[in-house]
């Protein structure tokens, strides 16, 4: 896989060009040269081979030489509603979770939480998931919701089977009994965790608890679990 750029609009034409941070990264750090190829990508699952035509000071042209839809998508769609951690820990949570197939993160707002991503924070994390795509190949962009309160994320329309992650109390151990569910979506805590009574609100609301096992993982540790065991 050639180097990958990723373009904020999809390509509707036999050109287009690099502007921003793209631009100068392929520009100033690559001393990138016309000639030269490189793979683009806007998140709508196309890849496109581009040969660059020019290079000026704030913008590359590239001519494409070819598009195909390239799916590098698990499956099976799993959506993790999580307490975020903050600063580098949510990096790692977001990059990961892209590396690993999820397809929708909803920054949950509970009791305990110590984030709560909005405006500035909110565009930070989907950076973090542009940055993670260019790496590992994805050509579709895990999603990042608005924030939600856990009270109104209970009680939202959400399809497929819907989880929480939980330590204590009766629940689903076993993963295998969600082999055959194409849509997950699977709610992850805050370091102090779910208060007693976000638990009780989930369950009246239909959701069921998941243990992950006899250790208290860290939140990011419990998204990872998740996903690693959920996605090919
Ligand atoms: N003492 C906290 C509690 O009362 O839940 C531990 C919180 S844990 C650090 C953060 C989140 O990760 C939890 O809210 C839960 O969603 C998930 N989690 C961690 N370990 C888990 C386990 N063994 N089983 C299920 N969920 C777990």
């Amino acid at each position: 896989m050639s180097r990958r750029y990723f373009l904020e609009a999809s390509i509707v034409d036999s050109k287009t060009h690099l502007a921003g941070d793209e631009a100068k990264h392929l520009a100033k750090v690559l001393r990138a040269r016309p000639g030269e190829q490189v793979t683009l990508f806007a998140g709508d699952g196309l890849e496109h081979l581009a040969q660059i035509l020019s290079v000026g000071k704030s913008q590359i042209e590239l001519g494409i030489l070819s598009s195909e839809e390239v799916s590098r998508e698990s499956p099976r769609f799993l959506r993790l509603a999580v307490a975020l951690p903050k600063g580098d820990r949510q990096r790692f949570l977001i990059e990961k979770c892209v590396e690993l197939g999820v397809s929708q993160i909803v920054p949950l707002v509970a009791a305990r939480s110590v984030a709560q991503p909005s405006g500035k924070a909110l565009q930070r994390c989907r950076r973090y998931v542009i940055e993670s795509a260019k790496q590992c190949g994805r050509n579709q962009l895990l999603r990042i919701d608005e924030a939600c309160t856990a009270e109104q994320f209970w009680n939202q329309e959400t399809t497929g089977r819907r989880l929480v992650a939980h330590p204590y109390g009766e629940g689903l151990t076993k993963f295998n009994a969600l082999s055959g569910e194409d849509e997950v979506t699977i709610a992850v805590g805050p370091e102090g965790g779910f208060t007693d009574d976000e638990i009780a609100g989930a369950q009246s609301a239909g959701w069921t608890l998941l243990h992950l096992g006899p250790r208290i993982l860290r939140v990011e540790t419990a998204a990872f679990c998740v996903a690693a065991r959920l996605l090919d």
